[in-house]
């Protein structure tokens, strides 16, 4: 009963514009428990045959058919599958995964057949060869022939029916090379079908059988009757008994797989430690840009709404106009003046204002015993601490009495607080404003900045005071109107503008002397402004981002034709196209994964120093967070496709024979 049966099998290569015909029709059989030694010169195609017996390689034509089924046509994965079940290869080079210990190594093929028990069946079969002792070495710290010993181990770990061997003594010394010999015979009684090249007579002697090639024809084929009439009888009674492999689609990927393409992955990045990181700045400047933009922009957005709602709601603000004559523009107030008449009249122009209340302001010279500070002084009515929102954060508001009797009370704004107090408590304390002794009765809420205006460098006092003491100013500065509802804003204000139209007197030609704004607006404009800020940033961060999966994908590509070798390894010990794929795709994955997941940190970093350093208010949410590292790892799976796809679908020889 023949295991494997060539008819006609030719194959060629086309090198530059010539067509090499390697094998020139070969027609073989082989019946399982065989020992074939396949001689001949170099050059004469005999691993180019044990690569098609091995379905490693295809034929250009004939037909081969393996455990009476067609083989010559297999896919790739199933090629892969089959191949794993049934084969074992052993190279004249070894071909040991490096950088993975021996045991790795023998466990791999298990890994892709999904075998159970691999690491106790690696282990037996190390021992059986030899190497019990050298579990954990790597390829470049053992011998030739241990190395050897290692690649027997790993041919036989799948209980394959068909051994492989590619001149396996022609890189070793003889001792070693015997020894091998003595291994592939007691695998021959064990009823192992092998099939070995070499072209070393003494070696071809242990074989029952040898088949001579010689320019891509069998020239004899001859058996050493005694030995073969055994192992045939011995083959007979078990081919009987053991049926033909069943031709199976590859085996899913099983978690044993993605932890050995997680390690490899990691041991490829640890390979190249500058590399990786130089390939990781990408996704990891790109993340890291992503969380501080999202960071700054949220902290932007945040500040701003609150120091705006700090400022009071629903507010219109009616100051002087600054009028140009003959191209001259004056100063502010200097055409037109608010007085008190103004605010009561105004008060009544809409039953939808609220509150009225107008505002004188100035700079003063504050200063408490020794210290002293620049700072801005503001009269204003009880009204105030309502409409603009500063009900103060401790102490008390000065009263509609105090006002009237132009006491000297004031308010300090947090920054001249801190300038003048420090650690002590300001309220109850004498300062002096303009010269003019005044009593701190409270202290209002912090309310920061906004622009470069520091909206806590303030004093508040009773606009009588102000007016007639500490500034000494007949008229007001600006009058605050508050509506009851965003929705009225815009009629009030139309009213408010014709009742100064009329009480300034302003014929139809002339435009407005003052200056009426509305607050809402300014904030939702401000507001905008942010989140347009943000949004822009974003897109230079996505930016940064795409730049760092463009050199992910380039150090893949790099990556899989510098481990050509390894992936025409893998392949021959079983990987199928998808565990390949699988396999650069968890790498780029991981690469990418990693630079996020540092640039997280960074971004983090970053955003908390610009906060703690530069008082930026910046604020990581965990959306950005997540949202960036996801991205970074879309960006890996993405841009790694290619190079993955690239890597699986290699053909196993060549990238064997890649160099
Ligand atoms: P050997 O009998 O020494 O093992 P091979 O089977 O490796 O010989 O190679 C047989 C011939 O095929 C050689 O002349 C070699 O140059 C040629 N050959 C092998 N692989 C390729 C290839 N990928 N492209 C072109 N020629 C090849
Ligand atoms: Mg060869």
């Amino acid at each position: 009963m023949a295991i494997i049966e060539l008819e006609g099998i030719t194959r060629s290569y086309q090198v530059g514009k010539e067509r090499l015909t390697v094998l020139k029709g070969i027609t073989l059989s082989i019946e399982e428990g065989e020992f074939v030694a396949v001689m001949g010169p170099s050059g004469s195609g005999k691993s180019t045959l044990t690569q098609i017996l091995g379905l490693l390689d295809r034929p250009t034509s004939g037909t081969y058919r393996l455990f009476g089924q067609d083989v010559s046509r297999l896919s790739d994965d199933e090629g892969a599958a089959f191949r794993s079940r049934t084969i074992g290869f052993i190279f004249q080079m070894f071909n040991l995964l490096a950088r993975t210990s021996a045991l790795d190594n023998v466990i791999l093929p298990m890994i892709y057949s999904g075998a159970p028990n691999r690491e106790e069946r690696a282990r037996r079969l190390l021992r059986e060869v030899g190497l019990e002792d050298r579990l954990r070495h790597r390829p470049n710290e053992l011998s030739g022939g241990q190395q050897q010993r290692v690649a027997v181990a790993r041919a036989l770990v799948n209980h394959p029916r068909i051994l492989f061997a590619d001149e396996p003594t022609g890189n070793l010394a003889s001792d070693q090379a015997s020894e091998i010999m003595e291994r592939l015979k007691l695998l021959h009684r064990a009823g192992i079908t092998i099939i070995m090249v070499t072209h070393e007579p003494d070696v071809a002697a242990h074989a029952e059988r040898v088949i001579r090639i010689k320019d891509g024809r069998i020239v004899s084929d001859e058996s050493s009757a005694g030995g073969r009439a055994g192992g045939r009888a011995a083959t007979m009674t078990r081919t009987a008994a053991l049926a033909p492999p069943a031709l199976a689609g590859p085996a899913a990927l099983n978690s044993a797989e993605f932890r050995e393409y997680g390690a490899s992955a990691l041991r490829a990045m640890a390979a190249n430690k500058v590399r990786t990181g130089l390939s990781m700045l990408g996704i990891l400047i790109g993340v890291a840009a992503v969380i501080a933009m999202l960071a700054i922009g949220k902290g932007a957005q945040k500040a701003i709404e609150g120091r705006l709602a700090s400022l009071g709601s629903n507010l219109l603000m009616l100051r002087p106009g600054a009028r140009a004559t003959h191209g001259v523009s004056h100063e502010r107030g200097a055409s037109s003046r608010f007085t008190l008449d103004d605010v009561k009249a105004v008060a009544k122009a809409d039953p939808r204002i609220v509150r009225v209340e107008g505002n004188v302001s100035g700079s003063a010279q504050a200063v408490y015993g020794s210290k002293n500070a620049n700072t801005q002084v503001t009269g204003a009515t009880p009204l105030y601490a309502r409409m603009r929102n500063s009900e103060p954060y401790f102490g008390r508001f000065f009263t509609e009495a105090e006002n009237e009797r132009q006491e000297r009370v004031a308010l300090l704004g947090q920054t001249v607080a801190n300038n003048l107090f420090e650690e002590e408590d300001p309220v109850g304390k004498e300062i002096k404003v303009n010269r003019v002794n005044f009593k701190v009765i409270g202290v209002l809420p912090l309310k920061g900045a906004i622009g470069f205006r520091d909206q806590d460098d303030m004093i508040l006092v009773p606009l009588n005071t102000a007016m007639k003491r500490a500034l000494g100013k007949k008229y007001l500065d600006s009058i605050a109107i508050e509506c009851d509802g965003p929705d009225s804003m815009a009629e009030v204000m139309r009213g408010v503008q014709s009742l100064m139209r009329r009480r300034h007197r302003l014929p139809p030609y002339k435009d407005d002397d003052f200056d009426l704004r509305n607050m809402a607006d300014l904030q939702a404009a401000l507001a905008g402004t942010t989140e347009t800020f943000s949004t822009l940033l974003g897109i230079v961060a996505a930016i940064s981002l795409l730049v760092g999966g463009i050199g992910i994908m380039n150090i893949m590509l790099v990556s899989v034709s510098e481990r050509t070798r390894e992936i025409g390894l893998r392949k021959a010990v079983g990987a199928s196209r998808r565990a390949i794929l699988a396999q650069f795709l968890i790498e780029s994955t991981a690469l990418s994964a990693l630079g996020g997941f540092i640039g997280v940190l960074l971004g983090g970093s970053v955003s908390y120093a610009m906060s703690a350093l530069a008082g930026w208010a910046a604020i990581v949410t965990p959306g950005a967070v997540g949202l960036a590292f996801l991205f970074s790892t879309g960006v890996g799976v993405l841009f790694g496709f290619w190079p993955a796809r690239k890597a699986s679908q290699l053909s196993p020889i060549e990238a064997l024979r890649y160099e």
